[in-house]
């Protein structure tokens, strides 16, 4: 589990968000092949690496000083070698390392989409998309970094770091010893930093998913907000969550550059001293040249992998931050779920829908029931006309049906099985649902009617086509079915959008249909080819539709009007009219001019 940075328990709080990178290893355990083949890379540049100070100091005292041409041929080509080596392994490394980045973030991407795409509406409700959408992209674009640099640098360091301290006695434990006490006095500042840093990331990259979400929301809104002539005030919006964010990162920044200097000053610091003892040695005579230059390099590779070490600590931290979001979304359980010994429904469906005494609320509004004690009965083929005010819940007995939610009372049942027995995608693969504003995806008409049922030929996506009585503007498309459709239908009329919706439902073939008509005006004609294409749609299904149009509610076999959640009158038009109660004066607004 991860933990809220400032709710941290006993642990020291500078371990706890590395340790949320354990979850990440599962990923990595995947590639297996890589991750050893990189293991092994690193332990060849590593050790050529701590090859190099040697091969350079006996270069310097043997290829100077006794001033032997072959001593000297020798004494640089072992150089030379040792530094091809290192180039191969450094390439090698880099190249295995990076390569499992890449696979480990698309597999997390693919599992991470994989998890959201399936999660309940209710948790769809609660988190906004464009924060999810964050996640997937900049937490995880984290991740890429830290396992194709971040997590190779820091391994590298370590080992350069024993290495080059292990060389540094074996050079000169006199010096070395002066050299360690400088070390302590470099970590201690970056440790303290680095625990600075972690709350502070995690607060920046929230501040980042806020303006995110804010642009997401508002750019798949333009047509409201141009409508509103709201351009300044959400650019103003999104100008101050930018600012936010700055702020917030600004003070992130602040202080990793405050810890990167501070241990860049230590560790040369302590380095100059040592330098400084080291050349009274030579002058002296206790310590050859090359020893000393051998020293230096060792000391230099050292102190360079603690000030690396520093480096890619904070970012671990805030690698650590995103992998923590993206656990905890990894370990959301979607509310709505298959049983583990689902009932099948029986073959073929024949469409008999009771809810029987529901009571539904939505999560964020336990106070105010959306459905209330609601029953109701529909036979095999008939169809039933929802009718109510805004916020009645006729929205929400479609979303009882699809079992987008579960209701709190009472049950719904699909030829009298319960759908909390059933598999929710056999209980939605015998539904179709016609919404008020059908989504149009961002690809060819072909394809977005072929959504209804993915492996329809050629021909049945052209007979829905007909059917839909959409032949005539498809035909009238600049190439036809394969026309791009562009984002959420732009190049499409309302009537049009709703005759692809329709086409869809068609292909699809569902024994249930749950059609929300739209409310929008059409012309005439238009208004005419979308009520012949849902007449043909309806046809021997059990359809429930919330009703907009005179024509529909006058077809339909029952008229159910519904207030607060409840059901308070049932009939036929005329019947209903008679009444002269809530349905009659629907009527006079809504179907009646
Ligand atoms: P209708 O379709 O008749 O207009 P709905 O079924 O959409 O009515 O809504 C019924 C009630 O539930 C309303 O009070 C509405 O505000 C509320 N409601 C609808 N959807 C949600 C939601 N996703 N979260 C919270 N409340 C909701």
């Amino acid at each position: 589990m991860n933990q809220p940075a400032d709710a941290a328990p006993a642990p020291p709080p500078a371990k706890a968000p590395i340790g949320s990178l354990r979850t990440l290893w599962p990923f990595v355990s995947r590639h297996r092949g890589l991750f050893t083949a990189w293991l092994v890379a690193l332990a060849c540049s590593s050790a050529a690496t701590l090859t190099l100070p040697k091969a350079f100091g006996t270069m310097i005292d043997q290829g100077f000083a006794q001033g032997g041409g072959a001593a000297i041929d020798r004494a640089f080509l072992l150089l030379f070698v040792v530094a091809v080596a290192l180039a191969l392994a450094t390439a090698a490394r880099f190249y295995f390392v990076s390569l499992l980045g890449e696979k480990v973030v698309a597999d997390l991407r693919e599992r991470l989409y994989g998890h959201l795409v399936g999660l309940d509406l209710g948790f769809h409700d609660r988190n906004r998309s464009g924060e999810l959408v964050s996640r997937l992209t900049a937490d995880a674009e984290l991740l890429r970094s830290v396992i194709g640099s971040t997590m190779s640098v820091a391994l590298r360091s370590v080992v350069t770091f024993l290495g080059s301290l292990t060389m540094l006695f074996v050079t000169s434990p006199r010096l070395a010893a002066f050299a360690l006490l400088g070390i302590p006095l470099a970590v201690l500042p970056i440790v303290l930093g680095a625990r600075r840093l972690q709350k502070i990331s995690r607060a920046s990259q929230d501040r980042v998913a806020d303006a995110n979400a804010l642009a997401a929301e508002t750019l798949g809104a333009v047509p409201t907000v141009q409508a509103h002539a709201r351009e300044p005030y959400e650019r103003g919006r999104f100008a101050s969550a930018l600012q936010t964010a700055v702020a917030t990162a600004g003070r992130r920044i602040r202080a990793q550059a405050w810890v990167t200097a501070i241990a860049i000053v230590l560790v040369f610091g302590a380095i100059t001293l040592v330098l400084w003892s080291g050349a009274h040695d030579v002058a002296s005579g206790r310590m050859t040249a090359g020893t000393l230059g051998q020293f230096v390099l060792y000391a230099l590779i050292g102190g360079g992998s603690v000030g690396a070490l520093a480096e890619v600590w904070n970012e671990l931290q805030r690698a650590a931050g995103g992998m923590g979001r993206i656990s905890e979304l990894l370990e959301e359980t979607p509310a709505i779920s298959a049983p583990a010994a689902p009932t099948g429904l029986p073959a073929p469906v024949r469409g008999d829908i009771v809810l029987d005494h529901v009571t539904f609320h939505y999560p964020q509004r336990p106070d105010a029931p959306a459905l209330e004690d609601f029953s109701l009965h529909v036979q095999p083929g008939e169809t039933v006309a929802l009718v109510g005010p805004s916020g009645a819940g006729k929205s929400t007995v479609f979303s009882m049906l699809l079992r987008f939610h579960d209701p709190q009372a009472g049950q719904v049942k699909v030829d009298n099985v319960d759908l909390r027995q059933l598999d929710p995608a056999a209980l939605r693969e015998a539904i179709a649902l016609v919404p008020q504003h059908p989504t149009i995806f961002a690809t060819n008409a072909r394809d977005n009617i072929r959504y209804g049922r993915l492996d329809a030929s050629d021909a049945e996506v052209d007979a829905a086509v007909r059917a839909a009585h959409a032949a005539d503007f498809v035909a009238a498309l600049p190439e036809r079915l394969d026309t791009q459709l562009g984002e959420r239908g732009a190049r499409l009329s309302g009537g049009q959008q709703q005759r692809i919706a329709i086409a869809r439902a068609l292909l699809k073939d569902a024994p249930i249909l749950l059609l929300d008509e739209a409310t929008s005006a059409l012309d005439a004609q238009s208004e005419r080819a979308v009520q012949q294409a849902l007449e043909t749609l309806m046809e021997g299904r059990t359809t429930l539709v919330i009703a907009h149009r005179l024509a529909t509610v006058l077809k339909a076999d029952r008229i159910v009007v519904m207030d607060h959640g409840r059901i308070v009158a049932e009939g036929r038009h005329e019947q209903l009219l008679a009444q002269d109660g809530l349905y009659a004066e629907l009527a006079r607004l809504q179907f009646i001019d």
